[in-house]
């Protein structure tokens, strides 16, 4: 944003005409450095199109769009004429604000400039003004605009009580920078106040640093031990100024209106107007700028005119806003006001009507739009990805600007479904939708074409859930269908219909708006269910415009694509589809879920390189390593080929002797147990040959409810879990939500590093009652069974004492109960432990260890506080390797600890099953390896490979490394001089 500095003010000027102050403004540029002289041209050749006397006696000369070719970099000057310039259309000039600008920076000048004209008195004081500061403290003294718009406003937020309300309201005016955590805090400790019509009020003044309001809205009218509830505003107070006053007037509107009691069904869209001032039962009609540098002086001029021409001709002054909110609702006759918007092209300007005579407002509002649409005065050109008079919801992937990779070249990228495949590759993209953005048809039609294209798209949703392979996959489908049924989707899209939006208009913007309320709630698992919302958005369109979803060739193939929904991959025939490549996408990415559960190898995240490959080309997918090799040379092919026939033999092999323990060559036995989401699949998991179950990551039996779980509920599925595990250990991590798993009805404040914030075990602290009845359900569904509590993301002793008391109270109280009604104690075979995947955890692991029965490794949060890589980092995460030596030192660390005070060490994060890291794990001395049930026979396999010698060798040799491209390599010669003097077992079969 462009702003004044004391040395951008020339005073006590002295012009003898308007033309020599303009000469003298281009001299100001050029001895600036910010002009060449051939800009004065463009200063005159602006002012004989139109005047550029802004009010105020202020004048804002600044050149044609051909003269920027004379800017040499953006800036501005501005020269005080005491005496007055007599300017060419008759007012009088004291103060000149020249702009030298590349692109519309001008417009934050410009807009800045139009709050000083409100002022009384400004000319004189600009003209008396004898110090630079007094000028820029006349134009810059900072107003700060009240904020509300769409991004502080939130509809059909889920919440359950009024706290929840109150907390997403603030967390949004933190989001969009309004205030900080003390307001949040503030807004904690403060009672809301009722308005009347179920509408609640909290406000503080606390950390504001913009006065903001925000409104959310439940699902529902929520009624509570306070009283109905239907919507709660939050409002940062100017901490000076009197800026608030206006928000809370425009607060106060919603009781005027009486649309209290239906504002929980109200989109975005239809609260934000009603807050701005638009009555119910406005006109409305929108257009978008075109205008290359926005709604400028000139253009604005020209809009203004047309909005006083309307009054004329039909009686009626438009009203102005953009379409987001900012800037308010304003008159279109007025130039400071609608200068004040600051609207830049591509924004959306919505012109209002509220006369009584609906043919006239209609005819005004044409008016405006007609004048928008041919440029006001200026030429100007569509928007490159405008379709006509449509918003389709996907562009062209970006493809043509990248180029493919070259012949034989390896794409970096993260494996996310393990495997090889060779194939050659389809390209898919994400079909257009083309559509009118609004209809002549009526309200009623359009309504019943959107019911039909949902009945549709929910009917093959519903073949899809039938024809699914495994249950994740039904269960993703079950939830589009369900997501498709919901009456608030309806109901939102309705609003619009009403508007005089076509129906595939209306669908998507009530998708749209609720995509992004997801994806502003918390972080990645919401954001994911907002792209589960998108494709469901997008079965619907091409259902309504006929448009074909994209189809798979015949021959077998790899399929790369953008990113890929949920019912795309439902969609694809497995026999066909060979292996998944993703530009886009993390490794927790629901096609990531998919690919692993339908066996295809896949990576994701490769970049939008891949999208360029032309189609047919051959690929090598690597799921193990995230690698495709693009066009392979024939000898790469060959070990690729080689490489898939061996696995495929090592994995039959495998699967004979799943059963039997792992054992290394000389002795040393090593657990291999799972790791599991869903309690139903522990019986699958000892199927697969798990020794029991080394991490359940008991967040998903949470997130698999619409609310916390309670002790009945809890206690039936850990039961579950133990009685298909007939007396093999469980380990049940305690709640680990927070990062980059949120649940929907924990609300927690947005913050800037989630990953570094209230999550694991500092977040179920706060909440100690549900740790405490999780604690409970599992020991009660253990009694005498096996049962391990381990804690996620503890950072040190502190963390651990706080939660095994918690451990200890709830057993004690149990084992009294147990007593009393039985008349013996029970005897229970639990264990506590803490989850390594801090490094402050694994530093310190000395001091933990002496307290805690085990510790469990999470090398996938550990590589990534280690590395400082975000493991959902679409382009990093291939680069956070759990192979790299300072995470090995971290292992090292943990397990000397451990060992040294009897306690046992398991590896549950994703490096225990890679395939180069399990020696290097069991010579550092791991006990146990917990993996996905998939990988267990593999990983026996894999042990009994080894000596413990060998293991040990690998250890040190990986410890010794600098880089975990090092150890890899360094691991790949150790390995190859093994298999010489002892052949893999399969091969001796
Ligand atoms: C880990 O961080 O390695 C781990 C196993 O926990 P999660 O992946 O569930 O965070
Ligand atoms: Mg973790």
């Amino acid at each position: 944003m462009l702003s004044l500095a004391h040395e951008d003010v020339l005073l006590a000027a002295h012009a003898n005409d308007w033309r020599d102050a303009l000469n003298q403004a281009a001299d100001a540029l050029v001895a600036g450095g910010r002009a060449t002289p051939a800009y004065r041209e463009g200063l005159l050749a602006r002012e004989a199109q139109s005047s550029t006397y802004l009010g105020q006696g202020i004048a804002i000369p600044h050149g044609t769009p051909d003269s920027r070719e004379a800017v040499l970099a953006t800036g501005v000057r501005v020269l005080q004429f005491p005496q007055g310039v007599e300017w060419h259309d008759g007012n009088r000039v004291f103060l000149v604000v020249t702009i030298a600008a590349q692109s519309d920076e001008h417009l934050d000048i410009l807009r800045s400039l139009t709050r000083v004209l409100d002022r009384e008195g400004v000319s004189e004081r600009l003209a008396s003004a004898t110090t630079a500061e007094q000028i820029l403290a006349e134009l810059g003294r900072e107003v700060i605009p009240p904020r509300l718009d769409a991004d502080t406003v939130l509809c059909g937020f889920p919440a359950r009580d009024r706290d929840e309300l109150v907390l997403a309201g603030a967390a949004r005016l933190r989001q969009a920078g309004c205030v900080g955590d003390g307001f949040l805090t503030a807004m904690l400790q403060t009672e809301p106040n009722a308005l009347g019509q179920g509408i609640w009020l909290v406000q503080s003044r606390q950390d504001v640093s913009q006065p903001a309001l925000s409104v959310v809205t439940p699902e529902k009218a929520l009624d509570t031990r306070h009283g109905r509830i239907n919507a709660v505003a939050c409002l940062a107070l100017d901490a000076d100024g009197g800026q608030h006053r206006v928000l809370l007037e425009r607060l106060l509107t919603l009781l005027e209106d009486g649309v209290g009691e239906r504002l929980p069904g109200l989109s975005t869209s239809a609260l934000l107007a009603r807050l701005l001032g638009e009555s119910s039962t406005a006109q409305l009609a929108s257009v978008t700028l075109l205008n290359a540098h926005g709604l400028h002086a000139r253009p604005a001029k020209q809009l203004v005119q047309a909005a006083r021409d309307a009054g004329e001709s039909f009686g009626i002054i438009p009203s102005l806003r953009l379409e987001q909110g900012e800037g308010g609702i304003v008159s279109a006759a007025s130039l400071t006001k609608v200068l004040g918007l600051g609207a830049r092209r591509g924004q959306t300007l919505v012109f209002s009507a509220n006369g009584e005579d609906a043919r006239a407002n209609q005819a005004a509002l044409d008016a405006m739009v007609a004048a928008v649409k041919a440029g006001l005065g200026e030429s100007v050109e569509p928007l490159m990805d405008q379709r006509p008079e449509a918003s389709a919801p996907d562009a062209q992937p970006a493809s043509d600007k990248v180029a493919a990779p070259e012949a034989d070249s390896v794409v970096p990228a993260v494996g996310a479904s393990p495997g090889m495949a060779i194939a050659p590759c389809w390209v898919m993209y994400q079909p257009r939708f083309l559509y009118e953005a609004r209809s002549d048809a009526g309200a009623e039609h359009e309504a019943q074409r959107l019911a039909s294209g949902i009945q549709t798209a929910r009917e093959q949703l519903q073949e899809l859930v039938n024809r699914a392979e495994g249950a994740e996959m039904a269960e993703i489908l079950s939830m589009h269908e369900e997501m498709l049924g919901d009456p608030e989707l309806f109901a939102a899209a309705r609003e619009s219909l009403e508007e005089g939006h076509s129906a595939e208009a209306a669908w998507w913007s009530a998708i749209d708006s609720a995509a992004r309320a997801q994806e502003n709630l918390a972080d990645r698992l919401l954001a994911e269910r907002a792209a589960d919302l998108r494709d469901v958005g997008r079965r619907v369109l091409g259902v309504l415009t006929d448009t074909p979803l994209p189809s798979a060739p015949e021959t077998p193939h790899v399929l790369v694509t953008e990113d890929i929904g949920p019912s795309d991959v439902a969609r694809l025939d497995t026999s066909r589809v060979r292996g998944l490549v993703t530009a886009l996408g993390g490794a927790t990415s629901h096609s990531a879920i998919l690919a692993r559960s339908l066996g295809i190898p896949a990576v994701v995240g490769a970049g939008p390189s891949v999208l360029a490959i032309a189609d047919g080309s051959e690929l090598i997918v690597d799921g193990e390593r995230g690698r495709v090799s693009v066009m392979p040379s024939a000898s790469r092919r060959a070990r690729a080929e080689e490489a898939i026939a061996g696995h495929e033999q090592r994995q039959a092999a495998a699967w004979e002797t799943r059963m039997a323990p792992a054992i290394t060559r000389d002795g040393h036995q090593v657990e291999v147990v799972a790791n599991l989401g869903n309690t139903a699949h522990a019986g699958d998991a000892v199927e697969r040959g798990a020794e029991g179950v080394g991490l359940l990551r008991t967040e998903f039996v949470f997130m698999a409810h619409p609310q916390a779980p309670d002790l009945a509920t809890q206690t039936a599925q850990y039961g579950e879990a133990l009685d298909a595990l007939d007396g093999r250990p469980l380990v049940a991590r305690t709640l680990d939500v927070g990062g980059d798993k949120p649940l929907p009805y924990w609300p927690l404040p947005r913050e800037d590093n989630p990953f570094l914030g209230l999550r694991g075990i500092r977040l179920a602290l706060t909440r100690p009652e549900v740790l405490e009845t999780q604690v409970r359900a599992l020991l009660m569904a253990a009694g005498s069974r096996p049962i391990r509590l381990m804690f996620p993301m503890v950072k040190d002793l502190a963390e651990l004492r706080a939660a095994r008391a918690i451990v200890e109270r709830v057993r004690s109280e149990l084992d009294a109960a147990h007593e009393a009604e039985h008349g013996q104690p029970l005897m229970r075979d639990v264990q506590v432990g803490v989850m390594i995947e801090i490094p402050s955890a694994a530093l310190t692991a000395a001091s933990i260890a002496p307290e805690v029965d085990f510790f469990s490794v999470g090398t996938n949060d550990l590589t990534q506080y280690t590395l400082a890589i975000d493991r959902g980092h679409a382009t990093l995460s291939a680069q956070a390797d759990g192979l790299h030596p300072a995470v090995l030192r971290l292992i090292e660390m943990t397990v000397a600890a451990a060992h040294a005070h009897g306690a046992w060490v398991g590896v549950c994060g994703e490096l225990a099953s890679d395939d180069q890291a399990v020696g290097v794990l069991v010579g550092l001395g791991v006990d146990e390896l917990s993996v996905s049930s998939r990988q267990i026979p593999l990983v026996k396999a894999r042990v009994r490979e080894l000596d413990l010698t060998m293991a040990r060798e690998q250890a040190r040799v990986a410890l010794a490394q600098p880089t975990s491209e090092d150890v890899r390599s360094a691991l790949d010669s150790l390995i190859e001089q093994n298999a010489q003097s002892h052949p893999r077992q399969e091969e001796q079969v």
